[in-house]
C-alpha cells in the first residue's frame, strides 16, 4: 500500500476515486461530505455530468494521489473536476487544457 492510499491527515483507507475512509474528527471529512452532496443535489437535475472548479480539498487530495501536473496549477491553469455519475459518483481532474486524468486508472505504485 503506497501513501497516496491513505488519507494524508487521518491516514483513512483510500476507498475509490478521490474517496476516502476518513475517521469522523478528518478536517477533510466534512468538505468533502458538503461537496458530494452539492454534487449530487447537481446530478439530480437532470444532469448526467457536469464540469466545475476543484475544491481546496480535491487539489490537497489530487497532489496526494500523485497526480501529473498538479503543480502546474496556476489562476489561468486551473484544476478543474467533471463529475460524472457510473453507480457511484466519480471524479475526473484536469489542470487548464491537459488530458482528463481519472484517480481510479492510476494503478501505478
Ligand atoms: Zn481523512
Amino acid at each position: 500500500m503506497t501513501s497516496g492510499e491513505l488519507c494524508p491527515s487521518c491516514s483513512g483507507e483510500r476507498l475509490y476515486n478521490l474517496t476516502f475512509k476518513h475517521d469522523g474528527a478528518c478536517p477533510l471529512l466534512l468538505p468533502e461530505d458538503s461537496t458530494q452532496a452539492a454534487d449530487h443535489d447537481r446530478l439530480l437535475g437532470n444532469r448526467s455530468s457536469f464540469v466545475r472548479e476543484a475544491t481546496d480539498t480535491e487539489r490537497t487530495l489530487a497532489a496526494w494521489i500523485g497526480m501529473p501536473d498538479i503543480d502546474r496549477v496556476t489562476i489561468d491553469n486551473p484544476l478543474t473536476v467533471k463529475v460524472d455519475w457510473v453507480g457511484t459518483r466519480r471524479r475526473l481532474l484536469r489542470v487548464g487544457g491537459r488530458p482528463w486524468f481519472d484517480p481510479d486508472a492510476d494503478t501505478s505504485p
